[in-house]
């Protein structure tokens, strides 16, 4: 049976301490519903995160990767050095990765199977811009954007990856997709799936929505079948308010 996951994103926000009075807000927070809970600091502060987390269930990924094993990449990480401080899950893909950092689908194809082959869980991010969803494209870009970094992969590793629909226009924006339009999407990634994996993979697969999902919103996004959870931007860096899109479900 799928998950139920909201993940916060903390992209290039909070320094040591600020990770770690972050930390120890959502320390104070509690759970009580029944969504598996991550957070994805900078990779400077992966280690003191993991460290503080270990003994709770909030679970700390890293926001991105190399695909390399190791080598002349300056200033990039590798999923071994990523596992190396007991992380165990990133999140490949963000919108941000692709228009700011030029990563392409083939590059994220690389780096899933890398992050894979080095036994992490991947949180892969997809979604249309605005100009698709004018045109009426969007399913069309979501199709191809799944199919070329995730098409040529064997459906036993599919335990192994969340997807989270953020269509780009939704993000940091204020802006949500209605949780109509994000039902529709989720429902059709599903379809996708089922059609090349079958049911095994598209039932149990946890599909999240990201984009601009707050806790006066949360609820009735997260209430439609085929969302099952969120990644959350702006919203994860103060704990009350990412403890109630968490206590959404
Ligand atoms: C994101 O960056 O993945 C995101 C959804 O951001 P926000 O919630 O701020 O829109």
């Amino acid at each position: 049976m799928r998950k139920n996951i909201v993940a916060g994103n903390w992209k290039m926000n909070n320094d040591l301490s600020q990770t770690e009075a972050l930390i120890s807000d959502l320390k104070h927070q509690k759970n009580r519903g029944n969504a598996e809970v991550m957070i994805a600091p900078a990779f400077t502060n992966l280690y003191s995160a993991f460290n503080a987390l270990k003994d709770t269930s909030i679970e700390v990924t890293a926001q991105n990767m190399h695909f390399a094993k190791n080598g002349a990449y300056t200033g990039e990480v590798s999923a071994s050095m990523i596992k190396s401080v007991g992380i165990q899950t990133v999140i490949l893909g963000h919108s941000e990765r692709r228009a700011y950092f030029g990563e392409t689908d083939l590059i994220l194809k690389q780096k899933v199977d890398a992050a894979l082959a080095a036994d992490l869980r991947v949180v892969f991010c997809f979604g249309e811009e605005l100009a698709d969803r004018n045109a009426g494209n969007q399913e069309v870009v979501v199709a191809s954007q799944i199919k070329n970094a995730l098409f040529h992969l064997d459906k036993l590793v599919f335990k192994n990856i969340v997807l989270a629909y953020e269509p780009v226009w939704a993000i940091g924006t204020g802006e949500t997709a209605s949780p109509q339009q994000a039902q529709n999407m989720h429902k059709f990634i599903r379809k996708t799936l089922n059609d090349k994996y079958g049911k095994d993979v598209s039932e149990n697969m946890s599909i999240l929505y990201g984009g601009s999902v707050k806790p006066n919103n949360a609820q009735e996004i997260f209430s439609k079948p085929d969302v099952d959870g969120g990644l959350i931007g702006g919203a994860a860096l103060n704990a009350e308010d990412f403890f109630a899109i968490v206590n959404a479900f």
